[in-house]
């Protein structure tokens, strides 16, 4: 099985290209192919000699999912299942904004962190995508709007689909410089997001990077007591070693950051909870935002529930009175399964299921 070249970086495919004989510039007139053309055959790629073309067809792939189910909803958001090469199902989702297009992307088979109301960590990691496996769920969707000839592109990327991104940290950061540079989809770098549960050393490590990729939190609970309830990640990170990365990142980058807030009813969603949010958040609400997040119901997981309107209206008003920035996710493709996870779970069930005459 031969990985993707999406996978490599342009300095990596020049690197590779002088290891094998070829000239650097090679690369260059591969990545136009690949990103501005969108070919998705070498033999395409008219420029390149015929032994050049061997040589990639020898050592790479382009395409390496294979699109198992595409559900669209009525808002236009579109959810697409992949079969990767060795038979495992991840999800991507196309959701549609006045802003532009975003799509919320996959990093892992399964999740290890195990969250307590998702349904991503229901399954256990099997392993981590490749970064060509990444890159790669954007080029399908950017290759939806190049079928039906609309000039439109992928302009917003959100890592928040199923997986742990910094447990998959290296990939990751070869998706993210493979996805802005401006030799390729040059999608901006304050256009992407990374959303994190709070592996606290590898948010030091992002911090380092320099970036200006956003950061997500998964914040979800402001005290020990109650985020190691629903998130066992907080038992390795408790919330004040989390705080203290976060306002190292917050030192280096002097970025904004994104606190995801999820609404369970009656567990995190009491105006005491936004409350003690605000202090929590108190030093850095210049820097702040908690986008506060409607629950998605999980059928495995039916001790939790959506919170009323009532509540996250409540909550919402007491993090303002606090002078935290804040906002309601709304959410998109209501009717499709768009819980994190959801589409992917209910299709291995299927397939699991034999089959019925
Ligand atoms: N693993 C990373 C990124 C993927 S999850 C993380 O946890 O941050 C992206 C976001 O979706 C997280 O904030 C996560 O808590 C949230 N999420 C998971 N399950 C959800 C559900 N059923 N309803 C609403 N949001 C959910
Ligand atoms: Fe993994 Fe994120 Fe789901 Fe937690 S919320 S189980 S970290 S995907």
């Amino acid at each position: 099985m031969k990985n993707s070249i999406y996978g490599l970086t342009i300095e990596q495919l020049k690197d590779w290209f002088v290891e094998n004989g070829q000239k650097k510039y090679r690369a260059e007139q591969v990545w136009d192919w690949l990103y501005i053309k969108r070919v998705t055959e070498f033999s395409e790629m008219k420029n390149l000699s015929k032994d050049c073309i061997e040589l990639l067809e020898n050592s790479f792939a382009i395409r390496t999912l294979d699109q198992a189910v595409k559900q669209e909803s009525s808002d236009g958001t579109i959810k697409f299942l992949f079969r990767l090469q060795d038979g495992n199902l991840i999800e991507t989702v196309l959701m549609r904004f006045k802003y532009g297009n975003s799509v919320c992307v996959t990093t892992q088979v399964g999740c290890n962190i195990g969250c307590s109301f998702c349904a991503s960590g229901l399954l256990k990691k099997s392993r981590d995508l490749n970064a060509g496996e990444i890159v790669e769920q954007i080029m399908q969707v950017q290759a939806h709007f190049d079928a039906e000839q609309k000039e439109e592109r992928v302009s917003h990327i959100v890592v928040m689909g199923i997986g742990e991104p910094f447990d998959n940290y290296t990939n990751l950061m070869d998706f993210l410089h493979v996805v802005n540079s401006q030799k390729g989809l040059a999608i901006g770098a304050r256009h992407i997001t990374v959303s994190t549960s709070g592996i606290v050393p590898k948010i030091y490590d992002y911090a380092d990077e320099g970036l200006q990729v956003n950061l997500a939190i998964s914040i979800h609970a402001p005290t020990n007591e109650l985020r190691s309830r629903i998130m066992k990640i907080n038992k390795a990170y408790p919330v004040e070693k989390l705080m203290d990365s976060i306002d190292y990142y917050l030192e280096k980058s002097n970025r904004r950051i994104t606190f995801e807030y999820i609404m369970l009813r009656d567990v995190n969603d009491h105006v005491e909870e936004a409350n003690k949010l605000a202090k929590l958040l108190e030093n850095k609400r210049h820097l702040s935002y908690v986008n506060l997040i409607p629950y998605n119901s999980v059928d495995e997981h039916d001790q939790y529930q959506q919170s009323t309107p009532e509540a996250i209206s409540a909550f919402y008003d007491a993090l303002k009175k606090k002078g935290i920035n804040c906002g309601v996710r709304h959410e998109q493709g209501a009717d499709i399964d768009a819980a994190c996870g959801q589409l992917r779970s209910k299709q291995i069930k299927k397939e699991k299921k034999p089959a019925t005459v």
